[in-house]
């Protein structure tokens, strides 16, 4: 094993802190917190549907209100001035590095959400696999409009793409905004078509039938967004808009009780929290005021001077934050250069598994143009890195009637395989064994992604071999 890596079962040693904090860890917060990621097409409608929720649910300013007028006199229609919303920078924030992943905080009756990504951005898909965009729900946009879906959902199409690689990161709910319903008349035959051809191709890419829900919303006329569909529009259509979707989300089970592990989304200054201040979303364990929290990879302990929380357009300080929120942490006694976008909050004892050998399970997909061998190079993304890495071994293929085959020459695409890997730079992640939610990753080449898989054990091949 890699240095730096617990032994099998170090997991179950981990002794939990809820009982010293007196937390419940199956307690549900008073307004639970929901991470939301929207994905889909280029030009599929994401930024202004997006935009126009946050105007109705009441979540642009006084400022940008005024802005939006008279952008929206210009161009003669609110279209982009809605995308634009998503756009703006909260002002109490003095960057230090750049993000591509926007986050926006909002408030639905039963939910705190937390919006992440610029769906702006046009290269997303490595922004979706990094921890940054890691959601508990996406909103999966695409267009109704004659041509434009079929164009959203043909081989190169985002459509596809996102929502297979939502499942991978483990999201497991989507919520279908079915678009642009006003271009089609909000014909009830368009919209059962639309969402026949997606619903086979995501029951078949791995959700489930009743984790998906299908709504028809015009993002540009706000209609279906927070209101239910008025009479008279789609009377055929007796279901929630997309805030009532939202609101109804179940909250996601919390491993409060295991070590823990903050992915760093973004790093910035802040008045009260200080010169390193990082946001991100805990996906296990709390978070303490004043304790010693360890900075994986580059390993050195810092204390957290103060805790964050976002409650719609309020942030309220905290003793504490726990696994499933998304807080900011002021970080006190390092240096800036010893933290950075993929770095890991972990437990100062428990810190996560920092190495360069792996033996993962992947599965390839259409995009594996090429067949991996044995040397091939990749990109490697999982949820807190991206590296340069290698497979040094394929270790066995599964064969159409279910069995492995050992020592396999190559990997075809659509096939699944056990294989070695090794990375040019050291990288934080688990086995899946122990913490599903970071053993995952994805390889990509040249920009597309050929395979998807999850982290086994930390093993390189027997030397022999190579
Ligand atoms: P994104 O790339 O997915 O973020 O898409 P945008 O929000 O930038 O929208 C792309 C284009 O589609 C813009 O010109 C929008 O005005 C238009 N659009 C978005 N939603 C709707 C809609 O519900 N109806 C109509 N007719 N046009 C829309």
């Amino acid at each position: 094993a890699s240095a730096g890596a617990p032994g099998p079962g170090a997991y179950a040693k981990f002794v939990s802190k809820l009982d010293k904090l007196k937390l419940d860890p199956g307690e549900a917060d008073e307004k639970p917190n929901l991470n939301l990621v929207v994905i889909g097409h280029v030009d599929a409608g994401k930024s202004t549907l997006m935009g126009h929720l946050l105007y109705k649910l009441k979540y642009v300013s006084q400022r940008d209100m005024h802005k939006f007028e008279k952008e929206a006199k210009v161009l003669n229609k609110g279209s982009f001035a809605f995308a634009w919303v998503l756009d703006e920078h909260e002002d109490e924030r003095e960057r230090g590095v750049t993000v591509d992943v926007g986050v926006k905080y909002f408030e639905t009756e039963h939910r705190c959400v937390t919006l992440l990504d610029a769906p702006g951005h046009r290269d997303f898909i490595p922004n979706m696999i990094s921890g940054a965009a890691q959601g508990d729900v996406a909103i999966l946009v695409v267009p109704a409009s004659t041509g434009e879906f079929e164009s959203s959902f043909q081989h190169n199409g985002q459509t596809k793409e996102h929502a297979i690689l939502a499942r991978y990161c483990g999201i497991r709910k989507l919520v279908i905004a079915v678009n642009k319903m006003d271009m089609c008349e909000w014909s009830q035959d368009r919209f059962n078509e639309v969402v026949e051809s997606l619903r086979a191709f995501l029951l078949q890419g791995g959700y489930a039938a009743e984790d998906l829900i299908f709504v028809p919303v015009s993002g540009l006329a706000g209609v279906n967004l927070v209101d239910p569909l008025p009479a008279g529009v789609a009377d055929w259509y007796k279901g929630p808009s997309v805030a009532q979707c939202i609101d109804a989300m179940p909250p996601v089970a919390r491993p409060a009780n295991k070590p823990l592990r903050m992915v760093v989304a973004d790093i910035f200054k802040t008045i009260l929290l200080g010169p390193i201040t990082v946001s991100g979303k805990i996906e296990a364990g709390v978070i303490k005021e004043g304790e010693s929290v360890m900075v994986a990879p580059s390993m050195v302990l810092a204390k957290v001077k103060g805790i964050h929380r976002h409650r719609g357009k309020e942030i309220v300080p905290a003793k504490y934050a726990r696994a499933g929120e998304n807080v900011d942490v002021g970080l006190q006694g390092i240096e800036d250069t010893m933290v950075g976008l993929t770095s890991v909050l972990c437990e100062a004892k428990f810190p996560i598994p920092v190495v360069q050998y792996f033996e993962a399970e992947i599965a390839t997909f259409d995009g594996l143009a090429v067949p991996l061998l044995n040397g091939t190079q990749v990109q490697l993304h999982t949820q807190s890195s991206q590296a340069v890495a290698h497979i040094l071994k394929l270790a066995s293929v599964r064969q159409p009637d279910g069995k492995d085959k050992a020592n396999p020459r190559f990997i075809r695409k659509n096939q699944t395989a056990r294989v070695f890997i090794q990375t040019q730079d050291s990288i934080c992640i688990e086995r899946h064994d122990d913490f599903r939610p970071l053993s995952r990753i994805l390889l990509r080449q040249n920009g597309v992604t050929v395979a998807a898989g999850r982290v086994l054990d930390f093993k390189s091949p027997k030397k022999k071999k190579l």
